[in-house]
C-alpha cells in the first residue's frame, strides 16, 4: 500500500510500542540494552541482527525518526545525528579522506560556507566553491580527487532554486555523489531525491521539528549509487579496517551508506542525536505539510506586498513571477518556494539595522524555519566572518535583510514590517 505524503508524515517508521501499545512513539531514554545471551550480543555487534547495543549507535525513538525521514525523502535510510553541521561532516566522511576535495555551491548557509572553506582543511579535506548556475564551471572544477558534489535545494538565505536535475547529470557524468542540503525546501515542497540527488542531508533544528526547539541533522541516503564502480569510495566498497574487514558496499547494498554512518560514523564521531530531541522532531514532522504551507502562503504574500513599498530596492523570492528562479519552482520544488527571502533596502546597512531594530512581532535570532516569523541581517551576524565578495555571492550583503516567515496572520506581519521601514527610513 502507498500511502500520500500527509498520512507517511504521521505514521513511517511508527507502530504501536510492542511492550505497552503506547500510541505514540514512546522515548526511550535508555543508554543500554540487555542482550539475549552472548550469542545475540556477538551478533549484534558483528551487525549480523539488527538490533539495539548503546544509544551512541542506535535508540528506538531516533530509529522512528530516521524511517519517517528516509520515507519522506524516497530513501533507502537515513541516519540522524547532533545537528545539520553533524550530518553535513557525516555525509562526507565515509567518501573523503586526505587530499580529497568536494566541489560546492556559492549558495550556502553562511556556517556552511565557514564549514566548508576553513574547518574541513584540518582533516586534510578541501572544499572548491563554484556558481552553480554554471554547468560547465561545476564539471570544469571536478578533478581526480573530487569525492562529491554538494548544494542546497533552495539555497539559505533564499530566493534561490538550484536547478538539480541539471547539477545531478553533471555530477552523474563524473561518476560522483550529489550531496543536497534539502533543508529550506523539507522533503514536502522538493524531493531531491527524484531529481537526482545520492544523499540527503538536514537541519532538523528548522522547519522538520519547526518550532525552534531542537538542534538536530539527518543524512538520508537514496540507495541508489554504486560505490564499488569508480574504486573511489573505498570506505564502502572495500574491506573496512575501522570494521574488521567489513565490505558494506557487498553486504548491504542500498543500505551501505546507513550502516557505515551508524556503525563507523556515530560509533567513531559520536555525533549522536538524542533521543528527546527526537522525540520533539517527530511531532513536528506530524504537521509538516500543514505548516509548509502556510509559510509558503505568507511568503508570497509578504514577499509581493515588499516588491511594491517604496523604501525596498529588490525582494529575492523564487515564488514572485519576477523572480529569475520562478521557472525552477515548476520543476524542482512544484508546491512552492518556501518560507525564506531576502529583501534589500533602501538606505543600506543603516536602514537595515533601524528596520531590525523596530519590528515588534519579528524576533531578530539566529534561526530559520520556526513557526514564528525571524529576520536576521546576515552581513551583521551569521555571514560576518566573511569576505564582503563571498557575503554578496551568498545574498548576505551588507543591504541585505532576511526574513524568516513564520504561520502567524499575514496581515499581523506585514502591518509590523510596514511600521519597521517606516520608522528606519525617517
Ligand atoms: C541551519 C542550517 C545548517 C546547519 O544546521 P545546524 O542544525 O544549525 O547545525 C545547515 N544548512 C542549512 C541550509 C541550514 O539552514
Amino acid at each position: 500500500m502507498s500511502y500520500g505524503f500527509d498520512t507517511l508524515q504521521i505514521h513511517a517508521g511508527a507502530r504501536p510500542d510492542p511492550a505497552t501499545g503506547a500510541r505514540q512513539t514512546p522515548i526511550y531514554q535508555t543508554t543500554a540494552y540487555v542482550f539475549r545471551d552472548a550469542d545475540h550480543a556477538a551478533a549484534l555487534f558483528n551487525l549480523q541482527e539488527v538490533g539495539y547495543i548503546y544509544s551512541r549507535l542506535t535508540n528506538p525513538t531516533v530509529a522512528v525518526l530516521q524511517e519517517r525521514i528516509a520515507t519522506l525523502e524516497g530513501g533507502a535510510g537515513a541516519v540522524c545525528c547532533s545537528s545539520g553541521h553533524a550530518a553535513q561532516i557525516m555525509a562526507l566522511f565515509p567518501l573523503m579522506g586526505p587530499g580529497r576535495n568536494v566541489v560546492v555551491s556559492t549558495r550556502l548557509y553562511g556556517g556552511s560556507i565557514t564549514q566548508f572553506s576553513q574547518t574541513i582543511k584540518r582533516f586534510g579535506w578541501s572544499a572548491k566553491f563554484v556558481d552553480f548556475d554554471d554547468l560547465d564551471a561545476i564539471e570544469a572544477a571536478i578533478d581526480d580527487d573530487t569525492r562529491a558534489v554538494f548544494c542546497e535545494s533552495i539555497a539559505n538565505p533564499g530566493g534561490y532554486i538550484t536547478d538539480l536535475p541539471a547539477v545531478a547529470k553533471v555530477a552523474d557524468k563524473a561518476g560522483l555523489p550529489l550531496i543536497v542540503d534539502n533543508t529550506s525546501a523539507t522533503p514536502y515542497l522538493c524531493r531531491p531525491i527524484e531529481h537526482g540527488a545520492t544523499l540527503v542531508v538536514h537541519s532538523m533544528t528548522k522547519y522538520l521539528t519547526g518550532n525552534g526547539t531542537v538542534t538536530g541533522g539527518v543524512v538520508v541516503d537514496s540507495g541508489k549509487f554504486d560505490w564499488a564502480a569508480s574504486g573511489k569510495f573505498p570506505s564502502l566498497s572495500e574491506p573496512e579496517p575501522a570494521y574488521h574487514g567489513l565490505k558494506f558496499a557487498e553486504t548491504f547494498g542500498p543500505l551501505a551508506f546507513t550502516f557505515h554512518g551508524i556503525a563507523i560514523g556515530l560509533r567513531d564521531l559520536g555525533m549522536t542525536l538524542n533521543p528527546q530531541a527526537a522525540h520533539y522532531t517527530l511531532m513536528g514532522i506530524e504537521t509538516l505539510s500543514l505548516r509548509m504551507e502556510r509559510h509558503v502562503a505568507n511568503a508570497k504574500k509578504i514577499a509581493g506586498w515588499l516588491e511594491t513599498h517604496p523604501n525596498v530596492e529588490a525582494v529575492t523570492y523564487a515564488g514572485l513571477p519576477s523572480s529569475p528562479y520562478a521557472g525552477r519552482v515548476k520543476t524542482v520544488c512544484p508546491k512552492g518556494a518556501g518560507g525564506l527571502f531576502t529583501v534589500t533596502l533602501k538606505g543600506g546597512y543603516e536602514a537595515c539595522v533601524k528596520t531590525v531594530d523596530s519590528l515588534e512581532l519579528f524576533s531578530h535570532v539566529a534561526n530559520l524555519g520556526d513557526t514564528r516569523s525571524l529576520v536576521i541581517h546576515s552581513a551583521s551576524t551569521t555571514h560576518r566572518q566573511l569576505t564582503e565578495e563571498q557575503q554578496v555571492a551568498a545574498g548576505a550583503a551588507p543591504n541585505v535583510l532576511r526574513l524568516s516567515i513564520g504561520i502567524e496572520d499575514a496581515d499581523d506581519l506585514i502591518a509590523d514590517l510596514g511600521q519597521a521601514l517606516e520608522k528606519a527610513h525617517q
